[in-house]
Order: structure tokens, then C-alpha cells, then sequence
């Protein structure tokens, strides 16, 4: 874990002011780190029987890409507006500034899946909470939710329900 922190990039006053962003495009590019975010973020979920992963645009589909294959599951996007060719659920979300909404394919997430929705960093929750929503619409058998970095000092678990478990891989 060290390893992997020690390739994380700290970015003061991005996008805006005030805001430190935890840049894994660094860790993403030296292939031992790549190698051990996939092992141990499918250490996770190895006996769980998962069939899907979802990961959130654009930064969750690389951890959830890599994840997806390490556990022999599908992946499905939930993306910004319009991305997705066919029929698709939608969900506004409130952001710091006014609202955004993410949409998945409705025939995406069948009743009998067993799914891992993913993206990179844990802050407010916001984003997962309507992921969470949007996935939760379409019945499958059990929902986890997994980050490879949360940040705790923003809580984001507590904007998450309670009957979804979360896991994170690195925990500032
Ligand atoms: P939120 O909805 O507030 O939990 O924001 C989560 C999304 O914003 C994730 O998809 C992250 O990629 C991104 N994000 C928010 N804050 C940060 C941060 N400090 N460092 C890196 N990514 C961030």
C-alpha cells in the first residue's frame, strides 16, 4: 500500500482553489503499481461471486476495467449525459455547483447479478449515491461499492445507504 501511495500524485488547487486532488494517473503508469491496485482490489471480492462492475466516468473505468477482467465479471459504464447509444436510466445528482446527471443502460444489470460499482476517489459521495441509485433500480442480487482512494475527511460513507458495504483500498 505504501508502494501504491508513494506513486499517488498531490495536486494543490485543482480544479479550483483549496481543493488537493489525488492524481492516479501516476500510479496508473508504473506497471507495479497498476499490477498491485488490480490484485489487491480483486482480493476484495474474490469469493463473492461477483458478476458485473460498474465504473463511473471517466476515472472508474480504468480501476473497474482492470477489476472486471481480474474477476472474471462483465463491465458496465455509467456515464455523463447523451455517451450511451441505447436505452438508458438516468439520475440527477447535486455537485457543489448546481446538478449533474449520470446514465447507465437500462438492459445493463439483470436480477441475478452480483455487483461491484467502482470509481477512483471517495469525496462527498454524490457521484456513487446516485451510481448506488441508478444500480439499485434495476434489482440485482447485492450491490458492493468500491474506491480506491477515499477521502475521509469529507465523510462521503455517510451520503452512501447503509445496505450497500464499501471498501477503499487507501484511506487519507
Ligand atoms: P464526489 O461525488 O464528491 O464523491 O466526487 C467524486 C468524483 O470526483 C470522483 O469521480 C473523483 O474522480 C472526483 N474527485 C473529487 N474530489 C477529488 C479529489 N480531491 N481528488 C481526486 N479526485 C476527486
Amino acid at each position: 500500500m505504501e508502494y501504491i501511495k508513494s506513486k499517488i500524485r498531490e495536486v494543490a488547487d485543482y480544479p479550483s482553489k483549496g481543493i488537493l486532488f489525488y492524481d492516479l494517473t501516476t500510479a496508473f503508469k508504473d506497471p507495479r503499481a497498476l499490477h498491485i491496485i488490480g490484485w489487491d482490489l480483486s482480493q476484495l471480492y474474490r469469493d463473492k461471486g461477483v458478476t458485473k462492475v460498474v465504473g463511473i466516468e471517466s476515472r472508474g473505468f480504468i480501476g473497474g476495467s482492470i477489476l472486471a477482467f481480474e474477476l472474471g465479471a462483465g463491465f458496465v459504464p455509467c456515464r455523463k449525459p447523451g455517451k450511451l447509444p441505447a436505452d438508458t436510466l438516468r439520475q440527477e445528482y447535486a455537485k457543489e455547483y448546481g446538478t449533474d446527471v449520470i446514465e447507465i443502460h437500462r438492459d445493463a444489470i439483470t436480477p441475478d447479478d452480483i455487483v461491484v460499482i467502482h470509481d477512483d476517489v471517495l469525496a462527498t459521495g454524490g457521484t456513487m449515491a446516485a451510481a448506488i441509485k441508478l444500480v439499485k433500480s434495476l434489482n440485482p442480487k447485492k450491490i458492493y461499492v468500491n474506491f480506491i482512494i477515499e477521502l475521509s475527511a469529507l465523510n462521503g460513507r455517510a451520503a452512501l445507504p447503509d445496505d450497500v458495504e464499501v471498501t477503499s483500498l487507501i484511506t487519507y
